[in-house]
């Protein structure tokens, strides 16, 4: 489902003018869509309801605490990869019991917290990782749970950045030392192997590659865990959206892309993997981030100047590359739409950049858009992923402010950062003020 539509010529965001939203809190301006966010958790949460399961909402891809607490509210446990994301959990009113905790350089001060909190897994990446949580746990005088993220060695055939199921990457263990090292961990006195983990990537638009790990993998899962009484499998998360164009394909088929193919749902995501999962008997965790909050969110800003050299357009705008870097980044492309459509308008091939001191610092290229002009607002849509949570201070520029719409109403969900405080925490030395 989608929440951003036009009202006549003008963006809503449900039942919300974003023209309105971006009167009262300036530009930029990052709003996300209540409705949309729980439309997808339950999608997701009914569509697997013939397993026990648990959606551990991957917090990394938007981490705001109203985004954290709306899926804690709708019973969504977290999959975190810091103690920073932990504590954010906890402070936005999540329960630490349904977190796991991922990654693959924890420090012992993350160790240590984690484990005094008493999340339900580590999911661990390494062999000396799993010496050192046995090693805190000791010291607490607590037993650690523990799954080991297993690489099945498939590719999921996405963007090089976001490939994580390979032998060419840093993540998990290979699939032919994963037998080995349960064994070795199951002599560690301060360690319970509670399950098995794997995440094969991102933004994934078939349920083949999902398919083909889980086959795979479901045989070892079968083994250990008559071995040493397992109680779950997580088969990660990945499951990708549509960017292009989400905007024109409205509910109920929000999923469909240009070429009229359908990507990967929910339901089509369930019915391929429930048959495969059911006769383990476990619980299964899922770690979706991008799929719950993708769609939900858009990064609205306004046009600065529109400047003309030899063939190019360049529509400059006060958003960049510090608030969405996603296309600087990943190549990826996000569905750029005017606040305020005209049919009359000419529409004009143009470069949509930020004011950045880098040639990075793009949202789009040589792209067929609307005319637009001065002041004019645009929105870039499905910026609820890996948009916010990366923003930056580069060219010391404030942080943007974040609404959470919800039906009529929007709320602050984060102030616009003062730009006083990006250099809070820094120091002139004393010597250097002499003089
Ligand atoms: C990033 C990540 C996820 C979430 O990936 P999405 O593509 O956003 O669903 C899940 N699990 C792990 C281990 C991750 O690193």
């Amino acid at each position: 489902m989608h929440s951003f539509r036009y009202v006549g010529d003008k963006l809503f965001c449900e039942g919300a003018s974003i023209e309105a939203l971006v009167k009262e809190h300036g530009s930029p301006l990052y709003v996300y869509s209540a409705a949309t966010l729980t439309d997808h958790f339950s999608k997701l949460d009914s569509a697997l309801a013939p397993l026990d399961h648990l959606v551990c909402y991957a917090m990394k891809a938007n981490s705001n605490a109203a985004v954290i607490r709306l899926f804690a509210n709708l019973g969504g446990g977290f999959d975190t990869v810091s103690a920073g994301e932990l504590q954010r959990v906890i402070a936005a009113g999540g329960d630490a019991k349904k977190c796991v905790f991922a990654g693959v350089g924890k420090t012992e001060e993350e160790i240590t917290f984690a484990l005094k909190k008493g999340i339900y897994s580590f999911n661990v990446e390494s062999e000396p990782e799993l010496q050192r949580i046995n090693r805190v746990a000791a010291k607490l005088k607590k037993v650690a749970p523990i799954a080991v993220r297993v690489n099945p060695n498939i590719d999921a055939g996405t963007h090089a950045k976001i490939t994580t199921g390979t032998y060419e990457n840093k993540f998990g263990i290979a699939f032919e030392e994963i037998e080995g090292v349960y064994a070795r961990a199951s002599k560690l006195k301060n360690i319970k192997l509670r399950g098995l983990q794997m995440h094969i990537g991102s933004q994934l638009t078939s349920v083949k590659p999902f398919e083909a790990a889980v086959k795979k993998v479901v045989p070892l899962v079968q083994k250990l865990s008559a071995r040493y009484g397992f109680e779950f499998f997580s088969i990660g998360g990945g499951i990708g959206i549509v960017y292009n164009p989400a905007l024109a394909s409205a509910d109920p088929a929000w999923w469909n892309t240009p070429e009229g193919k359908k990507i990967l749902t929910p339901a089509t995501y369930a019915a391929t993997l429930v048959p495969l999962l059911q006769p383990l008997g476990l619980k299964i965790l899922l770690e979706p981030g991008r799929f719950l909050v993708g769609n939900a969110g858009a990064l609205v800003t306004r046009v600065e100047y529109v400047k003309k050299t030899g063939k190019k357009n360049f529509v400059i705008v006060d958003a960049a590359m510090n608030d969405l870097i996603r296309p600087a980044f990943y190549d990826s492309y996000h569905e750029i739409v005017p606040l305020k459509r005209n049919a009359k308008a000419p529409t004009i091939s143009s470069d949509v950049v930020g004011p950045i001191c880098e040639s990075g610092d793009y949202f789009c290229k040589d792209r067929p858009l609307q005319k637009v002009g001065e002041g004019d607002t645009l929105a870039l849509l499905s910026a609820g992923a890996y948009g916010s949570v990366m923003g930056s201070n580069y060219n010391t520029r404030g942080l943007a402010t974040e609404v959470l719409v919800h039906g009529k109403k929007a709320d602050v969900v984060r102030k616009r950062q003062k730009i006083a405080d990006i250099w809070e925490n820094e120091v002139v030395p004393g010597w250097l003020k002499k003089g």
